[in-house]
């Protein structure tokens, strides 16, 4: 079990290779990014949705939910939890 979303990414601007550690919004992407360092305004790679997917350590939110949901599919369904409530839902009044 690991936490998600996890919401600091060390962004690494390409130009300077500047790294800071910045907080990702959990309702928007972040389509351009700053540098601290040399000014730099950075922008997504093709394909990907945010500078957090391009340039951080870490990816945006909306894609590590993604990544968990994809991830517990794959897996054997394996519920004790609803056979319990199955079993109690039968028993009778
Ligand atoms: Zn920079």
């Amino acid at each position: 079990m690991h936490p998600l979303p996890i919401l600091e990414s060390v962004l690494t601007c390409p130009h300077c290779g500047f790294a800071a550690v910045e907080v990702m919004p959990t309702d928007a992407c972040l389509y351009f990014y700053e540098c601290t360092s040399c000014r730099t305004v950075l922008r997504p790679k093709t394909g990907d949705c945010c500078v957090f997917c391009s340039y951080g350590s870490v990816k945006c939110p909306p894609i590590q939910m993604v990544i968990e949901v994809q991830g517990k599919n794959v897996k054997p369904a394996d519920k004790p939890d609803s056979v319990q409530l199955h079993t109690l839902a039968s028993v009778p009044k």
